[in-house]
């Protein structure tokens, strides 16, 4: 990597995007020494990274491709390591919790479903127990009488990610990153197929920032930056709402059927998720989705419809058409894409930051790319 003159509105990397994705790359990059400025529209991780319910769920989503999952276990893997650093870092707890999660079944459907990821998983040697009903309803008392099949996945884990959020930043600040919330990219300025600069607007008031690298971490709004139709076309806003309830019994284990769950947090609260829409960028909470949470929550939890109900709010993944993320190089030489981490941004965001440091400092990664490649969206 060569190094840009050091001075005001230059970096040794310019990271665009202040969420998880980008700030853990800052993190690692700040680590190897590099100069690195994040420039994030709003606040530091105040939109999908913090709307997440906090799911380290490898096995719980039945990820595929095969080399997708391989990724994610890999990811849930380092976790143990990334927590320590950042609440080392930081000072500040995230609430990290391996304690597991219990997927339940009602329909045929879903019961046949379960033991199918049971026998494709344990062929895998990926630890998980098959349950009945009952032995459901012993790890996590007051679940839904009709629950006849379960499994244990003593391998999904959770955190808070608001909290992660916080000492992230935290984190970041301490090793030297210089975070710049409310500064608004507006353009990329590219030259022989290469980024120069970003316009930066809003608060930071039109200014340029220059950089010898670039990377494109704006989560569901980096087709905004790309110039290319077809990205627009290929990475897309999928909202999902999330409802917090009190909870007077502390709910063991992260329980679900299919995308909805019950996810527990520190001081007596649950969060109940989600839907999965395409709405453009609308953040709004609507009572059909409150509705479908509720409804889908309480068919396996029926304890949740007494608990006192505390806020609501929706956040947008970053989507792409074959629901794969979006990281290496496109056209631009010096830009490296790390984004489209849909579903499953907090718990890629140790494995991600690997690969993308080791692409900017590099120029390689160990991870293989090809799957991951941005330049499949435009073909
Ligand atoms: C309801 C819900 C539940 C979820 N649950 C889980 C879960 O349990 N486990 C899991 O692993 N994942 C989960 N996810 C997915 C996860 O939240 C995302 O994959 C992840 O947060 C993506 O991180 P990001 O940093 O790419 O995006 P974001 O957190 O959205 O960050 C992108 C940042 O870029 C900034 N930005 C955008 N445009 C510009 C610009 N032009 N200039 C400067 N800054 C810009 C934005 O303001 C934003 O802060 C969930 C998501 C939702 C919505």
């Amino acid at each position: 990597m060569n190094n840009k003159a050091q001075g005001n509105g230059s970096a040794d990397v310019v990271v665009i995007g202040g969420g998880i994705i980008g700030c853990a790359v800052a993190m690692r990059l700040a680590q190897a020494k590099a100069k690195v400025t994040v420039l994030e529209r709003g606040e530091i991780g105040a939109e999908a990274s913090s709307a997440a319910a906090g799911m380290l769920a490898p096995q719980g989503e039945m990820i595929s491709p095969p080399a997708f999952s391989d990724l994610c276990l890999k990811s849930r893997d380092l976790y143990p390591g990334f927590v320590a650093e950042i609440e080392e870092l930081s000072g500040e707890k995230v609430g990290y919790r391996t304690d597991g999660a219990v997927l339940v079944g009602i329909s045929d459907a879903e019961c046949h479903e379960l033991e199918e990821t049971y026998h494709v998983q344990t062929k895998r040697g990926l630890p998980l127990e098959l349950l009945t009903g009952d032995e459901a309803r012993r790890r996590v008392p007051g679940l839904a009488a009709e629950i006849r099949t379960a499994l244990f996945v003593p391998g999904d884990h959770w955190l808070d990610n608001v909290r992660l959020m916080s000492a992230l930043a935290k984190a970041c600040t301490r090793l030297g990153v210089t975070l710049r919330p409310h500064s608004d990219v507006k353009k990329l300025n590219a030259t022989d197929g290469k980024v120069e600069s970003v316009t930066v607007g809003g608060n930071g008031g039109g200014t340029t920032v220059s950089a010898s690298q670039f990377i494109l971490a704006a989560g569901c709004w980096s087709r905004d930056l790309t110039a290319s139709p077809a990205m627009e076309k290929s990475l897309q806003p999928c909202r999902g709402q999330i409802l917090e309830f009190e909870s007077p019994d502390e709910l063991p284990h992260v329980v679900r059927a299919g995308h909805f769950y019950l996810v527990p947090r520190a001081s007596h609260r649950v969060v109940a998720g989600t839907t999965a829409e395409y709405t453009g960028y609308d953040k709004a909470v609507t009572a059909e989705g409150m509705r479908s949470v509720i409804e889908g929550v309480s068919r396996i939890a029926p304890f949740i419809k007494n608990y006192r109900f505390t806020r609501a709010w929706a956040g947008l993944r970053p989507d792409t058409k074959d629901h794969l993320p979006v990281v290496g190089h496109g056209e631009l030489k010096n830009l490296i894409f790390s984004t489209g981490h849909f579903r499953n941004g907090i718990l890629l965001a140790p494995a991600n930051a690997q690969v993308v440091s080791e692409l900017t400092l590099t120029g390689k990664s160990t991870t293989p790319s090809e799957l991951y490649s941005p330049l499949r969206l435009s073909r």
